[in-house]
């Protein structure tokens, strides 16, 4: 086959184009933690579909199984009749995932989206409570729609295209505040002192560790302050667990070590399990005050999602596997803490939690330039952060001990090569 011109993109793909910018050449084959491009050279990767892939790419036992339903003439598109996929999914997602944990939640299937789960989410919070106003947070990302991205702490990507704030406050997140500014605090004077003028709002948004905001893990303290707030004052607390959940944290959910029971849990990406569009809004189930068809769409639950979706759970159902994604965690923060130690030029420290983890350099560029070198050598890497200051470690659950070790000796030798 003849190989793929990289002009095509330039020519003829908008200039919103992103990754294929950062990673500049044409992918076409992947398995499990390894990719590679059109000239054969391989890629270990660290970035994981930006956390659409947990499990790796092509996992053999998704596979085969999404391999046989479409032999078999299985249901594509369904709308959101109810089909076989689903309702194998719905049990097992309720068997395995959340009767052990005791929650209790109905599950609505927004759109194929992160963004569908957000804007949902919202929709009902409002709904629900009669009230307009969200507080979300500094450097917080929701998504790219109206709704979810005026939510979106993100200058660059909302105020740039005049996004207005919709009845939104954005308060600064947990890892801004330490111990200076007590702003949960300053919160609940407002919200006690009736005379302020600040509505009491309809919900709260944000994630347990900011994923394109800098991986910014908020402590487990703050997570319970900001529940017991939420319940004080009858406000919907909204957990985006589009890219922090699904195990990238070392639990299922990303809140469950901080022994808080949200509201409303948005959840797409790695849901799908294979990186097949899927998202779940899980919704209280008081909560669940929707009319028929109030909120709906075309594309709200693909089936062939939903065989790989529930092929996915049976990781699940192995109690080694939250064993397994807690040493791979631990392997990684010893190795960026030596790092950070080992290279004083790199002026940094470690943010995260889980699998969902990098490195903040206080020096202008320095993520960006060790994730260009990091490429060169055959490592997938990306930056999070507002000035993208942050190099992220995000590999697959599943990544093989040597891949890691590999990966993590490309990293060394990036650093190496931008300290000069
Ligand atoms: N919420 C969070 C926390 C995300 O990280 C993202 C995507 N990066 C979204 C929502 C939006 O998801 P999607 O891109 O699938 O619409």
């Amino acid at each position: 086959m003849k190989p793929t011109d990289m002009n095509v993109f330039e020519k003829l793909e908008s200039e919103v184009r992103s990754y294929c910018r950062s990673f500049p050449t044409v992918f076409s084959k992947a398995i499990g933690s390894k990719m590679w491009d059109e000239s054969g050279k391989e890629y270990i990767d660290f970035f994981a579909g930006a956390g659409a892939l947990n499990y790796g790419h092509n996992d053999p036992i998704m596979k085969s199984k999404l391999v046989d339903y479409i032999l078999d003439d299985g249901i594509t598109h369904s709308l959101d009749m109810a089909s076989t996929a689903k309702g194998q999914f719905l049990e097992t997602f309720n068997e395995t995932i959340l009767k052990p944990r005791n929650l209790n939640y109905k599950i609505m299937f927004p759109g194929p989206t992160g963004t569908n789960t957000v804007e949902s989410a919202l929709k009902l919070a409002r709904k629900a409570t009669g009230r307009t106003d969200i507080i979300s947070f500094t450097n917080g990302f929701h998504g790219m729609t109206i709704g979810a991205l005026s939510v979106t702490g993100n200058s660059f990507k909302r105020k740039g295209a005049g996004i207005p704030l919709h009845n939104v406050v954005t308060m600064p997140y947990d890892s801004f505040v330490h111990d200076k500014l007590d702003t949960l605090e300053y919160l609940e004077r407002f919200l006690e002192d009736r005379g302020s003028g600040v509505a009491i709002p309809a919900a709260m948004i944000l994630e347990t560790v900011q994923g394109e905001g800098g991986i910014n893990a908020a402590s487990y303290e703050w997570l319970q302050r900001i529940e017991r707030i939420c319940k004080r004052w009858g406000i919907l607390l909204i957990i985006d667990d589009v890219q922090a959940g699904v195990g990238r944290t070392g639990t299922f959910f990303s809140f469950e070590k901080a022994g808080i029971t949200p509201d409303i849990v948005c959840i797409s990406k790695s849901i799908g399990g294979y990186g097949l569009p899927l998202a779940l809004t899980l919704i209280q189930p008081e909560l669940d005050i929707w009319a028929p068809g109030e909120h709906n769409g075309t594309f709200r639950g693909n089936n062939h999602a939903f065989v790989t979706a529930t092929a996915a759970l049976s990781y699940w159902e192995n109690p080694k596997f939250e064993a397994s994604i807690s040493k791979k965690s631990e392997k990684t923060k010893a190795f960026l803490e030596k790092l950070i130690a080992d290279y004083p030029e790199i002026k940094g420290h470690f943010r995260g939690r889980g699998l969902m983890v990098g490195v903040c350099s206080e020096v202008e560029g320095f993520a960006s330039k060790v994730a260009a070198e990091a490429f060169e050598r055959g490592l997938i890497m990306e930056t999070s952060g507002p000035e993208d200051e942050v190099f992220k470690l995000f590999p697959a659950l599943t990544i093989e001990d040597e891949l890691l070790e590999k990966g993590f000796s490309i990293i060394e030798e990036s650093v190496k090569a931008v300290v000069g």
